[in-house]
């Protein structure tokens, strides 16, 4: 039965709810609503939902679709499930092409395909014209819990103290290692600059990419105690979503950051910090320290994990996030205020 703590669920934002309403039940869950992680955990089935309305709706690297599929399916994974399906539910804006509607739908089929993870469920709903902006997709995906994630988590035993049984953003501590899978900003820079029509697109196309396979041949090496997708706000949003949850120090080296030279320059022009510009096909890890070379050697191997460099470390030396930077000095890198507008992701 809805009561009207969930309708005020559906209208308003998330993290407000969670602090503001109390009263929402989280049941048996073992990662519930109020860990504000990448998914949630209830009986070992790892449970993740997503809406995506961005502009355009088909851009260099991708679509509306992809995005929303592996949005979705990374959600599921940097938790540390094996994302097994998703459903995909559209909202349409009366008049809106069917040409369109096609390749959309196409390339969430060939994402969904090539990530070995089916589509089985859905919905469509269509809505009068000026309701909302052409199209939106909202898509879930549910994940099990795998052998490669407790032989990870084993792993980290043997190394340091370990009570968590997924990789949440609360679990790094002193010590730990911060590694990212590749270049930052590719999505952002090559959608803003699409739509705007600045030019840079031409060199930079976005990163959208369904990581469970990594994840997977990441878990099966073993030592990975935190995982999470740098998506809205970019890299300074998720170190400081790890930083604030596990109440640790985060020393980043920007001269270690893998930053391509279109996004470097495109960034100066706009007037933009890489840092905090959304990304769809990495994964900032935090691995225990003796692991860390081991973990990088998989990443380097695999094709999303070419530029793959350990960025940053866990220390009480700082607190919040710290950054070294390349002239010497030593800058604080906050969260970005508030979402870019029109949206990204
Ligand atoms: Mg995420």
């Amino acid at each position: 039965m809805w009561q009207w703590q969930d309708v005020v669920l559906t209208i308003i934002n998330f993290g407000f709810m969670v602090t503001a309403i109390p009263a929402v039940k989280q049941g048996t869950a073992e990662v519930s609503l109020a860990a504000l992680d990448d998914a949630a955990v209830i009986d070992d089935i790892v449970f993740s939902t997503d809406s995506h309305t961005v502009q355009p709706l088909i851009f260099p690297g991708g679509s509306i679709g992809s995005l929303a599929v592996c949005g979705t399916i990374n959600d599921v994974a940097v938790v540390g499930g094996s994302p097994c399906a998703l459903s995909a539910a559209f909202i349409i804006e009366e008049g809106f092409s069917l040409d369109t509607f096609e390749i959309i739908v196409k390339s969430m089929a060939h994402t969904a395909d090539k990530a070995g993870v089916p589509i089985i469920t859905g919905d469509t709903k269509v809505v009068e014209k000026g309701a909302i902006q052409q199209f939106m997709i909202n898509t879930s995906g549910i994940g099990k819990r795998s052998e490669v994630l407790d032989k990870n988590i084993t792993e980290v035993k043997r190394h340091r103290k370990f009570t968590q049984r997924w990789l949440l953003d609360s679990n790094l501590s002193e010590g730990d290692v911060l590694l990212l899978s590749g270049n930052i900003g590719e999505h952002g820079i090559a959608l803003l600059s699409f739509r705007e029509g600045y030019g840079f697109e031409t060199a930079i196309k976005s990163d959208i990419a369904p990581l469970n396979g990594l994840m997977g041949k990441l878990l099966a090496e073993g030592g990975i105690v935190s995982a999470k997708d740098p998506t809205r706000g970019g890299l300074a949003n998720t170190v400081n979503e790890f930083s604030e949850k596990s109440k640790v120090g985060v020393l980043l080296n920007e001269d270690s950051i893998p930053i391509p030279e279109g996004v470097r320059s495109a960034c100066n022009i706009l007037g933009i910090d890489p840092l905090e510009i959304g990304n769809e096909g990495k994964v900032i890890l935090g691995v225990v320290k003796e692991k860390a070379d081991d973990v990088l050697a998989v990443l380097k191997k695999h094709p999303l994990g070419k530029h793959a460099a350990v960025i940053g470390e866990i220390t009480n030396k700082v607190s919040g996030v710290v950054m070294q930077t390349t002239v010497g000095g030593k800058r604080i890198v906050r969260k970005p205020l508030g979402d870019p507008i029109p949206r990204i992701c």
